[in-house]
């Protein structure tokens, strides 16, 4: 609202200056407008006067010099002295000087037109109105006719205003005769026609007598008759009086005057005075509307600022907005400065209670630092005496509180080793330039009460209390800290000392570090500590470190084996590496693998020895066979009885049987034969139908249905033949003792082959024998684990250490008196699989 009526009232005033100044230009604009327009006007209105009086004066010339003028005048002599008594009147006639065809080219006709003798003496008149010749021109005409010379005149004849003119005559002989005289009298037909060419609108023209001062003639006698006074004209009309120009031998005796009606004027005023209000009016509209918008503006902006500055200062001061921010923001900003400074001075008030109460705790909390604090504190004078002491010191120190107090410190309490260390850190902090500073923490040593003296870290901090220097001198015991970093030391030469290889690589492949037991690995890698390792070795060390994840590798260096971990810090971008001397481990393990490989062997021959009986009768059988065959061929050699062919057919039979007695042998001696552990492709269904041909015999007698469902294909594996056969002999000897208690016309074998997965063959034994009890199961591939009398429980021990030598895996699935299914897998030969399958 403010900004309204302040906008509203510089408006006003600036409008007001404006306005005087531009109505006073405008007024003079108009004025000289109008008079420019005024003059003019007259001016145009007397030039249109002169060119008609010329018109009318240049026909007037030619009537005179017309050659009918001069035929008329030759015959006549009009003598000096004749006396005129009346001059030739023509009044209806057409004068004969006036050629035939003449006609008078002016709307106006003259009122008269004389012939005049030289001496002035009027000869003839030709009439056009029934006027007679004025008495002025009758009485005076040489005033008018000047002596037969051309002339124009504008005057008064008998108070009417008249143009005379005068234009010299000859006869043919040139002779002069006198002058034609034409009268055209000036009334308001005249003042009409000379205007013709324009209707000056409203304009009036006149002839004024200016010495009279009154109207002689006008355009428009209507309106302005002859004879009014010009004062009288004056109040309805504008007058503009000009001579005539033009007319030397005129005499002046008269004003051309244009008249224009005030009220176009007044009208025109009106008009102006109009246009100028309603300027006026648009002016003041705006300048006061563009002064409102600008203080409202203005205001509006301080306003929109001010609301600003007091948001942005409450949020800086975290004040709570609580009442609505519209309005006067001078107002506003008023109330919330006077608000704030309630609340310094309420906050103020606050702070200095806070600041007396804080003041109250700081010492409560002071003395309960000193009582509380882990280190000794410990006060002291200027002269270093002690003021002060701490319960804790009384503790370490061995001294109570009223016994050092006023004692000397350094005395005291420094050991003499450090006091005069102490005395200079003293001086040091006392010259130091910031006291505020953190004080510099020196490591010197202290005295207890029983003499024993201890490290400790002390501090000294100089205070002035009124005016008095006083040093807080804070002692802590440093001794348990001394032995752990003795501890951190001894830690620290923890790898060094020990007997395996250490070592540190970085990401860069340099050995940080390397104990001296590491050494036969640097020289195996040809490097020293804080260089790098060969690019091979590098290049894994990036990819463990890359992966996360610790790996182990052996190396052979020297005939001694190591065992290499690489356990990667990703965090820290470095390798540990450990090295361990496996060389006897892995000698330990290859005599094991021996004494394993000869106890499989014992095993096998003990079994050979078990089924050395079922195997002789076995041979036996051949044998008795070629026994029977060479006795009967001998018989009939020596008898020489029967046919060669009979003889040939008997040495064959004995041929058969001998290799049969062979064959049986070979794989017996397959089986007994000690041989090194090898690995060879072999057809797992071969091997177990060899194993079955040797079992023939203990089968057949113990009355077993046996069984066999081997897979149609080829299974091929890469085993140690003979090892795998010892473990499915053993099964199936197995199964067999199982069936003993069986009825004999149900004892069941089924051996079966095949495929368990892609990669994975097995063989399962199965028989309806006595079954494994659940204990049993637990136990049963335990070495010695024997339920019967004469076994010596080494079988299934024995097979599982050979299966898992070929990376397979042997299991039983029984229950008491179920039977029992042992199955073997192991894995395909890749190889012979991916060749067959090519
Ligand atoms: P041994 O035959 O000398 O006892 P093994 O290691 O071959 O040694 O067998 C251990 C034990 O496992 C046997 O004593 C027997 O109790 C049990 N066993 C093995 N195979 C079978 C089977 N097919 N049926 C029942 N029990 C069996």
């Amino acid at each position: 609202m403010l900004a309204l009526l302040a906008g509203l009232f510089v408006g006003l005033g600036v409008w007001l200056v404006i306005d005087r100044v531009q109505t006073k230009a405008l007024s003079e604009i108009f004025d000289k407008e109008l008079e420019n327009q005024l003059h003019q006007h007259a001016r145009e209105s007397l030039i249109r006067f002169g060119e008609y009086r010329n018109a009318i004066t240049l026909q007037v010339r030619m009537l005179a010099n017309h050659k009918r003028m001069a035929q008329y005048l030759d015959p006549l002599w009009w003598g000096d002295d004749d006396v005129v008594l009346f001059p030739k009147v023509y009044v209806e006639s057409r004068p004969i000087w006036m050629p035939v065809a003449y006609k008078w080219q002016s709307d106006i006709l003259p009122s008269h037109m004389i012939l005049i003798d030289t001496q002035g003496r009027l000869r003839e008149i030709y009439r056009f109105k029934d006027k007679s010749v004025p008495q002025d021109l009758v009485d005076d005409v040489p005033l008018y006719t000047a002596e037969s010379q051309r002339r124009a005149v504008l005057t008064t004849l008998s108070g009417e205003p008249y143009l005379i003119v005068s234009e010299p005559v000859t006869d043919n002989a040139l002779y002069n005769m006198g002058s034609l005289v034409i009268l055209v009298p000036l009334n308001s037909e005249f003042l009409i026609a000379s205007q013709q060419a324009v209707k000056a609108e409203q304009s009036i023209v006149a002839v004024l007598d200016p010495e009279a001062q009154y109207i002689l003639s006008s355009s428009d006698p209507s309106l302005v008759p002859s004879g009014d006074a010009l004062d009288k004209v004056r109040e309805s009309y504008v007058v503009t009086a000009q001579s005539f120009f033009d007319y030397d031998d005129s005499d002046l005796n008269m004003l051309f005057a244009t008249l224009l009606p005030r009220s176009a004027f007044e009208r025109t005023g009106q008009q102006v005075i109009e246009l100028q209000r309603r300027q006026r009016i648009y002016g003041a509209g705006s300048i006061i509307g563009a002064f409102v918008l600008f203080f409202v503006m203005i205001s509006w902006y301080i306003n929109r600022l001010l609301g600003r500055v007091s948001k942005v200062a409450r949020r800086a001061l975290d004040i709570e907005q609580h009442k609505p921010m519209h309005g006067n923001q001078l107002l506003i900003l008023e109330d919330w400065i006077r608000e704030f400074i309630n609340m310094v001075r309420k906050t103020r008030e606050e702070m200095r209670e806070r600041h007396e109460s804080e003041m109250r705790e700081t010492e409560e909390l002071r003395s309960a630092i000193m009582t509380t604090s882990l280190d000794s504190i410990i006060t002291i004078n200027s002269q270093g005496m002690i003021i002060d002491y701490n319960a804790t010191a009384e503790i370490k120190f061995g001294y109570e509180r009223d016994e050092v107090l006023g004692e000397e410190l350094s005395e005291l309490l420094i050991a003499p080793r450090s006091n005069e260390e102490f005395q200079d850190h003293l001086i040091t902090c006392l010259t130091a330039e910031d006291w505020e500073s953190d004080p510099t923490r020196h490591e010197l040593y202290a005295i207890r009460q029983d003499g024993q003296e201890f490290p400790v870290e002390l501090a000294i901090k100089p205070v002035l209390v009124d005016r008095n220097l006083l040093f807080t001198v804070y002692i802590h015991d440093i001794v348990n800290r001394r032995r752990q970093e003795n501890e951190i030391r001894s830690l620290a030469a923890f790898p060094s000392e020990s007997p395996i290889p250490v070592l540190r690589i970085n990401s860069q492949g340099v050995v940080i570090y390397a104990n001296s037991a590491a050494t036969p690995l640097l020289d195996y890698w040809g490097c020293r500590a804080l260089q790098t390792l060969p690019v091979y070795w590098k290049n894994k060390l990036e990819e463990v470190l890359q992966n996360d994840q610790n790996i182990e590798m052996e190396l052979v260096i020297d005939e001694k084996i190591f065992s290499i971990m690489f356990a990667p810090i990703a965090e820290f971008g470095y390798v540990n590496v450990y090295a361990r001397d496996i060389t006897t481990t892995r000698k330990a393990e290859e005599t094991a693998k021996q004494r394993q490989n000869e106890l499989v062997h014992v095993a096998r021959l003990s079994t050979m020895g078990e089924m050395a009986t079922g195997i002789a009768h076995e041979l036996n059988q051949p044998l008795s066979a070629i026994v029977n065959f060479a006795n009967g061929s001998l018989r009939r050699l020596r008898h020489d009885v029967g046919s060669k062919d009979d003889i040939m057919d008997a040495l064959d039979q004995i041929t058969t049987q001998a290799s049969r007695a062979g064959e049986i042998i070979k794989r017996m001696r397959g089986m007994v034969t000690r041989q090194q552990p090898v690995r060879e492709i072999v057809d797992l269904n071969a091997l177990v139908a060899e194993v079955g041909s040797l079992l023939t015999h203990d089968i057949r007698k113990k009355q077993i249905a046996m069984k066999f469902e081997l897979s149609p294909e080829e299974l091929f594996v890469r085993v140690d033949p003979v090892q795998i056969e010892q473990i499915v002999l053993n099964l199936m000897r197995n199964a067999s003792d199982a069936l003993k208690n069986r009825d004999p016309q149900d004892r069941r074998i089924e051996v079966s082959s095949g495929r368990t997965g892609e990669e994975m063959f097995y063989v399962a034994i199965c028989d309806n024998g006595s079954g494994i009890s659940e204990e049993a199961m637990e136990q049963l591939f335990d070495p010695f684990f024997t339920t019967k009398q004469e076994g010596m429980g080494m079988g299934l021990a024995i097979s599982k250490t050979i299966v898992e030598d070929h990376h397979g895996s042997i299991y039983a699935k029984s229950g008491l008196g179920e039977g029992t299914t042992f199955v073997v897998e192991l894995p395909s030969n890749t190889e012979t699989v991916k060749s067959i399958a090519i």
